[in-house]
């Protein structure tokens, strides 16, 4: 069977297309149909010559996500379960603001390995990568679905999107890219949970995406606990990569805390987050932990949370509480997928 086009990227795909003797304005007519205007069958891209779209039928398949369920929540976000060609799915959520922005909440690999113990898309395993079109087809189904162009994404769906660095990047790049889907690099947050060699390749990047780092605890002990696969990124080494990062990019990034009763809530985890993040180039961003079904942690109080406000504030190190959203409709990562599952 033919190879899926949206397994390529733009630089990929202009290679093949050159071996196979095709003009380089060819590549760009048919991306601009598959990701500026979303065309999924080769008949529809009236300006290709009938035998070149033929040709092209039998070389690369062309395949859409579908949309399998769709959730509304009453705060106006979508949640979707999105099927790809061969059955696998993910979830996609899509948060529209009142100021006309439309924020696509994307998933970079079906399940995942990482395994960390606050979160649902973890105790189910990775299921396989994505490919980098159908990382993009997340946002053409919610444009779709809204009618209204996206104008922010944040790579904090399911999976680990270092864990596919290649496909993420050149997703991204599909996104960015002026022709297609036209979205500003530092509108593009990808989430990491702090895997080092990502973060020191996508320092060096040209782009100028933006990053966030799931860090949930700066006591190893406790780290190593609640994100089990982090045992052999310590803390240490991921200081130093990030302090790389700010200095190679000239960017600020954010710490994901979410804080969990009686685990990661203490004043001594307080204590060593405000020391970890000394002199760092960062902004921390407290979450209201999502209570998952069946697991043991609960989200800290407001008072908890109201204090680390204060305390991070008083040592001016940037600091935000996250608003949850969509909470009615699943909100927290891997839970649609995982109700489905049952
Ligand atoms: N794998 C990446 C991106 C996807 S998760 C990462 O871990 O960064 C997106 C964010 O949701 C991460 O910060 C993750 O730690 C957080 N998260 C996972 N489960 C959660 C839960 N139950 N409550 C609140 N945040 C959660
Ligand atoms: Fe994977 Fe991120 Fe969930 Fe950890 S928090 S299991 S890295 S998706």
């Amino acid at each position: 069977m033919s190879k899926p086009l949206k397994s390529y990227s733009i630089e990929e795909l202009s290679n093949l297309f050159k071996e196979a003797g095709l003009p380089s304005f060819r590549v760009n007519q048919i991306l601009e149909w598959v990701y500026a205007k979303g065309v999924n069958t080769y008949e529809d891209m009236t300006n290709i010559p009938k035998t070149m779209r033929e040709q092209l039928g039998f070389a690369y398949l062309l395949t859409m996500a579908t949309i399998d369920e769709r959730l509304v929540s009453v705060d106006g976000s979508r949640k979707y379960l999105l099927r790809f060609h061969d059955g696998v799915v993910v979830e996609t959520v899509g948060l529209p603001s009142k100021d006309g922005r439309l924020t696509v909440c994307c998933s970079s690999q079906a399940g995942c390995a990482m395994g960390c113990s606050f979160c649902a898309t973890g105790r189910n395993g990775l299921v396989r990568d994505l490919a980098p079109g159908e990382i993009v087809d997340q946002l053409l189904v919610v444009q779709d679905d809204f009618g209204t162009r996206v104008t922010n994404v944040v790579i904090m769906g399911q999976g680990e999107p270092f864990a596919n660095y290649d496909n993420l990047l050149a997703a991204l790049r599909i996104m960015n890219h002026p022709k297609l889907l036209n979205i500003g690099a530092r509108h593009i947050t990808v989430s990491t949970c702090g895997l080092i060699a990502g973060i020191e390749k996508f320092a060096g990047e040209p782009e100028q995406f933006t990053l966030a780092v799931s860090l949930h605890a700066a006591r190893q002990e406790v780290r190593d606990t609640i994100m089990p696969a982090m045992q052999n990124q310590r803390l240490g080494a991921l200081r130093q990569s990030l302090e790389h990062y700010s200095s190679a990019t000239g960017r600020r990034y954010s710490f994901e805390y979410a804080l969990m009763k009686g685990v990661n809530d203490a004043e001594e985890d307080l204590d060593a987050l405000i020391t970890y993040c000394r002199r760092l180039l960062c902004h921390v961003n407290l979450i209201p932990l999502n209570e998952i079904e069946g697991m043991p942690m609960l989200p800290s109080g407001q008072e908890t949370t109201r204090m680390w406000f204060d305390a991070l504030e008083e040592e001016g190190i940037p600091v935000s509480v996250r608003r949850s959203r969509g909470a009615d409709i699943f909100g927290a990562c891997g839970q649609l997928a995982n109700a489905r599952r049952g």
